[in-house]
This record gives C-alpha cells, structure tokens and sequence, in this order.
C-alpha cells in the first residue's frame, strides 16, 4: 500500500478554484495536496470563455447592487496577478484581450444610450468609435454602438498551466476518494486506498462536489446544473472579437471570444442566450445552423465560407440557487474540517480562495511542520478544447 500522507490542507478537484486555491495556500506556507481525478483545468475551466467580469453585464438586469460585490474587484485584482504584482505571480499568462466590449446592433442602439450613462454603469463603461473598435468590427457596414468594459479576457490554457507550474510536487493523481474518519470526525481522505490526513479538506471539484459529498454522506449544500450549448467556428477570416451582443433581454443574444489555435487561426468561441435553453434543446446540426444565422444576420461582412465548426455540451455546476445566495461572490459551506464550495465563475476564484483563507484564519489553522511529499504521480493538463473539437 502507498505510504500515508498528512498535509495542511487537502484539495479534491484541480479546476481554476482548486488551483488558484492551492497557490496561494503554498504561497502563505502552507502544505497542500490537490488530489486530481481527470486533467487539470478539464473540467468547465478549460471549456469557459475566460472573461474577468466586473460585474457590468449584471448591471443590465439589475442583478449588480454595488460596489460591495466581490465582481466589482476582480479585473483590478486579475491583472495586478498578470503583472506578478498582486496575489499570485502569474507572469506568462497571455493576456488576450484587455477589455470586454459591449457591442449594441443598430436597432437597438437609441434605447441603450441612457442606460450607458446611468449611475449603474458609469465609470465602468466607455464608447468606442472608429480604429478604437475591436478589428471584426471595424467595417463600413457596421452600424450600433459599442462600449469598452473594464473587463479583460485571458487565455485559460496558459493560466492553468502556470498554477500548475506554481503548485510544484504538490498534484495528485488519484480516482478513488473515500472518507477517513477517526470516530465520528472526518480527519482525511483515503486516495485510491492511500491516506492522507489534513486540518482541512476542501472539496472543489466542480461538477464533482455533489458525488464527492455523497461518498461522504453528506447532504449540504445541494448542486445545481445549468447546461450550456456553446458553437465553435474557426476559419482564416476571423479576427479577434470579445464582445457582448446585446439582444434587448436580461442577457447578452451572443457571446463572441477568439482564441488562437495552435496552426495561427482564430477560433470563435460562442456563448450567451445562444447557448442556453434553446440551444440546448437543438442538435448539434440545428445549432449550427442558428450561430450561422446569428452571425450572418450581425456581421454579413465576415467571410465563414471556409470556417469549420463544431459544438460543445456542458455544464456550469454551482450551488443550487436559493434567495440567499448571489451570482456575484463565491460560494463556501463548512461542515467541521470539511470546506465545500463553486467559484460560481472563474473570475471568482480569487474570491473562492478569499473565503477559505478566511476560515483558516478564524479557526486558527496555521501552516504545520507537514514532512515533504514523496514524488506522487501527477496528473495531466486537459488540451484547449478547440483543439480537440476543431484541430
Ligand atoms: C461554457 C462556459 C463558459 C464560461 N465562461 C466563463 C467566463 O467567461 N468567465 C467566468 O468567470 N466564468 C465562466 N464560466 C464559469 C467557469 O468556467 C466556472 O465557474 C469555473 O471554471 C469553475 O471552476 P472549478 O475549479 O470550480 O470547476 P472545474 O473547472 O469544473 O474543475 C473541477 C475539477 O475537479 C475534478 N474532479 C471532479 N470530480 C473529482 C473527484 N471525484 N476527484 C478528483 N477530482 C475531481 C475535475 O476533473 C475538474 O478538473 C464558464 C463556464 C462554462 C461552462
């Protein structure tokens, strides 16, 4: 049988929230293990769009109360990160994009133009004209406004393989978790028959949590699904966008982030109301059919004649949704040494981390004298799905 283990804290999932978590945790001293079952970021992270959100396109449903929102600080606190200046030195993380825009098609534009300068997006917000637009944009034919968010977009691929780096000898590959109790408390887990003891066990699995508890025979919290039905498009044409496409409703019609593949093009990647409840309810062909109409019906000047495309099922795990909880912080539950937790967005990790560097620090958990780790069989990173999807 392996050799037993005892770390600080016990991560069990290797996703955004589990890696940024396990980085600044070794990055205060702590000793960590983060038990990985498939690949690292394979999980929603690598199949996310990779916007920091501050927290404007809430301001659009009213759902953005202030500044309290934890949302609100994530850009400035992002880039600090990808400048090696702030919480984590994440210096090698490509940057793709340094705003977001807010892209209003012509019909729509008159009635936006006061919401723009309402108290709820000023400072956040600023229109964009000519060689300012982003490069798809930049077209005679292209008429509507579009704003610049103090958002930006990063290229998760590279993210995840930089916290891989910062977690050094500390990822484990392991499939079978089961609880490891002393009496009635839960001290550990047992990892493919190996155990490990921690002062902390923090699940942040994802998808995962909910059959994770279960195998520990716990009830709460309790998991929701929100499937999505994102469409790829690639071809020699395209060039970067970043944009919401605002349809009138609560949520944005469309979607657009680019991201480079690995022959030099661009890939579109497509989100928003596209991707959700109607799109998930279409085929694989009738999807594509309904994102070729999209674009064709908002951008006619882009040439897809060429473009391959291809979509992708998925699903944004949180915590099930009750008047308590909001969309725009993360969530944690504790339950002895047991933490369980959803980013709820990958712009939220840093909050994540937050919650339980906070729960460390209220019950006292300083990093221990945890003996150093023997070489542990480590788990893979998961490939940027355009290039699994589209090569
Ligand atoms: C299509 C899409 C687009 C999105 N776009 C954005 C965006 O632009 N901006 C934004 O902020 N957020 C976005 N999100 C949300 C964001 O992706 C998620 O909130 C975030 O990635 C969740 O991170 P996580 O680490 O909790 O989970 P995950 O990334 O799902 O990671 C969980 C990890 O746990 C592992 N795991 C599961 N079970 C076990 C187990 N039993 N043992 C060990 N390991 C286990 C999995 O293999 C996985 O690697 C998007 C989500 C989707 C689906």
């Amino acid at each position: 049988m392996s050799q037993a283990l005892s770390t600080d804290v016990l991560i069990v999932g290797g996703g955004i929230a589990g890696l940024w978590l396990n980085a600044r945790l070794r990055q205060q001293g702590y000793a960590t293990i983060l038990v990985e079952n498939a690949t690292l970021g394979g999980g929603q992270s690598l199949k996310s769009q990779g916007i920091i959100h501050g927290g404007a396109k809430y301001a659009l449903h009213g759902a953005l109360t202030g500044a309290s929102e934890a949302i609100a600080d994530m850009p400035r606190r992002w880039s600090e990160a990808l400048d090696a200046q702030g919480e984590l030195d994440l210096s090698g993380v490509r940057l793709l994009s340094a705003a977001h825009y807010l892209w209003s098609p012509g019909t729509l534009a008159g009635n936006l133009t006061s919401f723009f300068a309402s108290k709820a997006v000023r400072g956040r917000v600023d229109q964009v004209k000519g060689e300012q637009l982003p490069p798809a944009l930049q077209h005679p034919k292209f008429k509507g406004k579009v704003y610049r968010l103090a958002e930006l977009v990063v290229d998760v691929p590279s993210l995840i393989a930089r916290l891989a780096e910062l977690a050094g000898d500390s990822l484990l590959a392991g499939q079978r978790i089961e609880p490891l109790r002393e009496g009635d408390e839960l001290v550990g887990l047992r990892v493919d028959g190996r155990e490990i003891r921690a002062q902390r066990i923090v699940l942040s699995a994802g998808q995962g949590n909910a059959e994770l508890l279960s195998a520990l025979s716990v009830e709460q919290p309790k998991q929701q699904l929100r499937p999505l039905h994102m469409v790829l498009v690639k071809g020699e044409s395209l060039k970067p966008l970043y944009a919401h496409c605002l349809g009138g409703g609560p949520k944005p019609r469309i979607t657009v982030t680019s991201h480079p593949a690995a022959d030099g093009q661009w890939v579109w990647y497509l989100g928003g109301d596209i991707a959700e409840a109607d799109g998930v309810a279409r085929d694989e062909a009738a999807q594509i059919k309904a994102a070729q109409k999209e674009l064709g019906d908002l951008l006619p000047w882009v040439d897809l004649n060429d473009a391959r495309w291809a979509t992708l099922r998925v699903d944004r795990a949180e915590p099930a949704q009750s008047g308590l909880v909001r969309p725009d912080n993360a969530f944690l539950a504790e339950q002895g040494r047991l933490l369980v937790g959803w980013p709820t967005k990958l712009a939220l990790s840093p909050d994540f981390s937050d919650r339980v560097l906070a729960a460390l620090g209220r019950d006292g958990i300083q990093p221990g004298n945890a003996p150093a780790l023997p070489e542990l069989p480590r788990p893979p990173l998961a490939r940027p799905v355009w290039e699994e999807l589209l090569p």
